[in-house]
């Protein structure tokens, strides 16, 4: 593994409570995910790799199936989290979650190479 897990939240927690038993509640593990710093990271890996039990990235290993058909994404204006179906396996992911956000990126572009005009004007 890379250097992504010194960052690791779940570092200082027992290991079992990611690893729970049959019938064991993954909540707690969960939250720690939520605050963790390598959440992305660490559910890549755990995709990547088919890390088959515990949970990895805030997701349980059912959750982590399902992401197989599915992606959780975060937009890359609001950060908000959605979801997305790629139709067809080349598609690529969007990287924001609806058109107000792409605007907004858009404007924000437009407004940087503006500036660059003026100042190098
Ligand atoms: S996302 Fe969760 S399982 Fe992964 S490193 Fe962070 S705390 Fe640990
Ligand atoms: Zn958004």
């Amino acid at each position: 593994m890379s250097d992504w897990t010194a960052k690791a939240a779940c570092r200082s927690e027992p290991l079992r409570l990611f690893f729970p038993e049959v019938g064991m509640n993954p909540d707690h593990a969960i939250e720690v995910c939520g605050r963790c710093p390598v959440r992305a990271e660490c559910l890549e890996f755990a995709l990547n790799t088919g890390q088959q039990h515990g949970v990895w990235g805030g997701l349980t290993a059912y959750e982590r199936k399902k992401q197989r058909s599915y992606r959780v994404i975060f937009c890359n204006v609001c950060a908000r989290r959605f979801s997305w179906k790629p139709a067809e396996s080349f598609q690529h992911p969007p990287v924001y979650c609806s058109d107000a956000c792409r605007r907004s990126a858009r404007l924000a572009t437009h407004a940087a190479g503006y500036q660059r005009r003026k100042q190098s004007a």
